[in-house]
């Protein structure tokens, strides 16, 4: 299978014909190959996206909005097509895919295809002085879009479904590990008339690729999901050049849990919140801190739970918890499961790499539960983003509320407690950019989506990102 780039509405080969090998994580086989495209790629894509931007940004609410709901339609009568392509460059079970990331998808282009019909700016009347100022909000030209691999075309779309919306067009990079569903979106949005131009796809390493995108001087802005350390590098290169950033990064999301919860369905989501995707969500709670009244019992029940979880081949059905999604991500996990029991951590489950019989050279590794007695180990500061969480108790809100603040990230925080005034106070106080109470990833596309600290710059979702894709300019008019 030959990846090809989606420039102007054609699939192409690389320019200078270098090309990297696409791996099936359940396997460990190479099954393809994705340009790794260069910066004459990334100019090309430019030209094209430069090109489609003044006819586009000036094609009306509802032939964009018309465009992106078709495109929606279409993904979703090809589910099951791009869960196997999701499933098979990613490793997720493919019952995940087709639940969850394929409909996500289809979703970003329904909401911001109906957002942009009800996107207004405001207008403020200059009273006494016989002036009305009236704001417009114009798509910024052409902008980059760069995404990670542990929700592939989920959030590769979160990106590109606002910025074509607002009428911008897009030069967009997948991650050089899961490329594929991103390939076959080109397919899509031929079908579904998007003009030529308005997205380009260059497929690539994010050292040559991704670099060219984020240093090219006329693309005007970056948005961007991925690791912290990309974030701050991106930020280096693009901010002297004035671009507009979207950083959404890292985490290292607390999970806390009060006695006065509703046990089971807190049993059943830490389940989830823990292990959904291997673990490979920035969402995922990866840091479990449990009241001490109840902290016994929660250890019990939860290693229980987990151990039922069924790791296997994600095509197969039963499967909960398929392959990691690279070979270098695997050893990167497992290097700090041995972090975590040189400082005193006590492995309660899991820990070991699995051979899966027929697919033993797969990247498979058991869901992973650590003990640790202080919430300053590396494990418990440092972002692994796999199937790995610790587990520890506290004392009270303050106890758990100083610790739940204390590390670099701020991205999300969930809170388990039946007490309206705990829940409100602790989420005042947590320094993150979003927290669920009682539940978990229960989204509303209209509602902000980002962090703070070092888990990024700046909020996705709703208008914010319609707001971020498009310049306010005043006219100010005197009569
Ligand atoms: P990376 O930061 O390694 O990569 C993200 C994307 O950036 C990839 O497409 C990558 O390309 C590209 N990239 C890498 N280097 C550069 C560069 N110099 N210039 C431009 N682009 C570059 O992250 P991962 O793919 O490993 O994703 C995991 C990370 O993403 C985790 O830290 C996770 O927390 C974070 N994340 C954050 C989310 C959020 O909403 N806050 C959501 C999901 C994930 P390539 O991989 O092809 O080399």
């Amino acid at each position: 299978m030959t990846i090809k780039n989606f420039i102007n509405g054609k699939f192409e080969n690389p320019i200078h014909k270098h090309w990297i090998d696409n791996y099936c994580p359940a396997n460990g086989e190479v099954y393809g190959k994705t340009p790794n495209s260069s910066k004459e790629d990334v100019e090309k894509a430019y030209q094209s996206a430069q090109s489609a931007f003044r006819l586009w940004s000036q094609t009306t609410l509802d032939e964009r909005s018309r465009i992106l709901i078709k495109i929606s339609e279409l993904l979703e009568a090809n589910i099951q097509r791009f869960a196997e392509a999701e499933s098979k460059d990613n490793g997720k079970p493919v019952s995940l895919a087709a639940a969850v990331d394929i409909p996500r998808a289809a979703s970003n282009f329904r909401f911001f295809g109906n957002a942009i019909t009800q996107f207004a700016s405001e207008s403020h009347e200059s009273v006494g002085q016989n002036a009305i100022n009236y704001t417009l909000r114009q798509p910024l030209g052409v902008v980059g879009c760069i995404s990670p691999w542990n929700l592939p075309l989920y959030l590769f779309t979160w990106k590109i479904a606002p910025a074509i919306a607002a009428g911008n067009c897009v030069v967009a990079k997948p991650s050089e590990v899961t490329p594929m569903t991103a390939y076959l979106l080109g397919e899509i949005c031929n079908k579904a008339g998007l003009p030529k131009g308005v997205l380009n796809i260059v497929h690539g390493m994010g050292t040559t690729t991704g670099q060219a995108i984020i240093e090219h001087p006329s693309i005007k802005a970056i948005s961007f999901t991925g690791g912290t350390a990309t974030g701050a590098h991106i930020a280096r290169i693009a901010a002297p050049m004035f671009k507009k950033l979207s950083l959404e990064l890292g985490g290292k999301n607390p999970n806390i849990i009060f006695a006065d919860c509703d046990y089971d369905e807190m049993l059943k989501t830490t389940v989830r919140s823990s292990f959904a995707n291997q673990g490979q969500i920035c969402l995922c709670g990866s840091r479990i801190f449990v009241e001490a009244s109840i902290y016994d019992k929660f250890k019990i029940d939860f290693v229980a739970k987990v151990k039922e979880l069924k790791l296997g081949h994600p095509s197969e059905a039963s499967t909960d918890i398929g392959a990691i999604v690279s070979k270098q991500h695997l050893e990167k996990v497992l290097t700090y499961i041995e972090i975590a029991k040189q400082e005193n951590g006590k492995v309660l489950c899991g820990g070991q790499k699995v051979t899966i019989e027929g697919f033993e050279n797969g990247y498979y590794l058991q869901p992973t539960i650590i003990e640790v007695d202080t919430d300053e180990c590396s494990v418990n500061q440092e972002e692994i983003f796999g199937p790995v969480v610790t587990i520890m108790p506290f004392k009270n809100e303050d106890d758990v509320l100083e610790m739940a603040n204390k590390v670099k990230y701020g991205l999300s925080a969930t809170l388990w407690t039946d007490n309206l005034k705990r829940s409100m106070t602790m989420s005042n106080e947590l320094q993150v950019g979003i927290v669920w109470v009682n539940t978990w990833m229960l989204r509303d596309l209209r509602t902000p989506f980002g962090g703070v600290k070092a888990s990024g710059v700046g909020r996705e979702g709703g208008f914010e990102a319609l707001r971020f894709f498009t310049e306010a300019k005043n006219v100010c008019i005197k009569y």
